[in-house]
């Protein structure tokens, strides 16, 4: 566990610079007419950042140091902090960020056999409010920037860069609604996704949303092969609606209609997700009306039995309800799968760090807890 040194912090008075991962690849260009810079300067300043990882122009020896020095004078490279880092038993990391105006969010590193998966936050909470879910408790705060979301994706790289390991796999599943922060969001994946961005590959990039069909009509924006995972977790209307108050009254129909001319336009199967809750939604009848929903359509069904969040009162359905649930629709045909629980001694469901720790004030006032020993 590390925590951030106060004496680094910008002090309150100053306005923060802007970060040059905020900026559009193309914006890079601009550089070019710092007095002293060459046009060339633009691009190599872009491949420090995201093929190189350096996060301080001081670093950028090809650079002439009046440039370094003019380049500090005006912007930051990248605009995270790290305030907490937490090792689970299991292997996940917990990452949690102080952004510039105090407030936190996290991401969640999560290591699988051959694969090294982070799971990114777009927004500071969420104005979605899934009942069982601790990061719209409070609803929305504001969007993350997509220098905010983009530095998430380096500093990850960098600490699996330092552990000779290698990302291959983002999740927009962290907290927030990524389709309600849609232009920076557009802005982030170009960042990451480009070559003369950070070159990871579309493909690998899975953005899960609440399914808000007219943005799922727009994802092609986002480059056409990033897989996309809709939560449904209701097969209903009326129990939809009970577990996502905030979304405005989407009917189901439509969540599945948007879905159904993702695949006819992308060729890409999408895949549900259905967060499994005790007693709620996790019922025979449940899982026989999920079947009938999704019969027919090139997708498949991700069951996430529930990392419980003590405010909210569901309950986590036992292994073998699950299995049970998860019988019923593969006996009628759904490819199902269900989401092993990572880092959970850590707090590692969506928002429940953070919720510790909105903001960074709250992590230098209270005495951090010991890593990996939380429950
Ligand atoms: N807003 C987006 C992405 C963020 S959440 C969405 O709704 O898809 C990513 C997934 O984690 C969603 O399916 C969400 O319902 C699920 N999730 C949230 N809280 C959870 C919890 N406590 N336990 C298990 N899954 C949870």
């Amino acid at each position: 566990m590390t925590l951030e040194n106060d004496s680094q912090s910008t002090p309150p008075s100053t306005a923060p610079k802007p970060a040059l991962t905020d900026w559009p690849l193309t914006e890079f260009a601009s550089l070019g007419q710092i007095p002293g810079a060459r046009s060339f300067h633009g691009t190599n300043v872009r491949r420090w950042i995201y093929q190189r990882g350096v996060d301080q122009f001081a670093a950028m020896t090809d650079l002439p140091a009046a440039l370094r020095s003019e380049l500090e004078a005006r912007y930051i490279v990248r605009s995270l902090k790290l305030a907490l880092e937490s090792q689970s038993t299991d292997g996940t990391t917990k990452l949690l960020f102080e952004l510039q105006d105090g407030k936190t969010i996290e991401s969640v590193l999560i290591p699988d056999r051959d694969r090294n998966t982070l799971c990114v936050s777009t927004q500071v909470g969420c104005g979605v409010r899934c009942a069982f879910c601790a990061s719209g408790l409070n609803g929305v705060v504001r969007n993350l920037s997509p220098g905010e979301i983009v530095d998430q994706f380096l500093f990850a790289r960098d600490l699996l860069g330092k552990r000779d390991q290698r990302l291959t796999n983002i999740v927009l599943m962290g907290g927030g609604e990524p389709l309600n922060n849609f232009e920076n969001v557009k802005i982030a994946l170009d960042n990451l996704n480009a070559k003369e961005g950070a070159e990871f590959g579309a493909r690998r990039i899975t953005l899960s949303t609440i399914g808000i069909p007219a943005k799922i009509d727009r994802l092609e924006e986002l480059g056409k092969q990033i897989e996309l995972a809709i939560s449904l977790h209701a097969p209903n209307e009326k129990l939809r609606g009970e577990l996502i108050p905030g979304l405005d009254r989407v009917p189901l129909r439509d969540v599945l209609d948007a879905a159904h001319r993702y695949f006819d336009r992308t060729g890409r199967e999408v895949t549900f997700e259905y967060v499994l809750l005790a007693e709620v939604n996790d019922t025979e009848a449940c899982a026989r009306e999920l079947a009938g929903l999704l019969r027919g359509m090139r997708a498949s069904l991700n069951l996430i039995p529930l990392n419980p969040v003590v405010e909210t009162g569901f309950r986590r359905p036992s292994d073998e309800r699950v299995e049970s649930f998860a019988r019923i629709l593969r006996e009628r045909g759904i490819n199902v799968t269900v989401r092993r629980s990572r880092g959970r001694d850590i707090d590692a469901a969506c928002g429940q760090l953070r919720r510790r720790f909105p903001t960074g004030d709250a992590i230098r006032q209270q005495r951090p807890p010991r890593d990996g020993n939380r429950d």
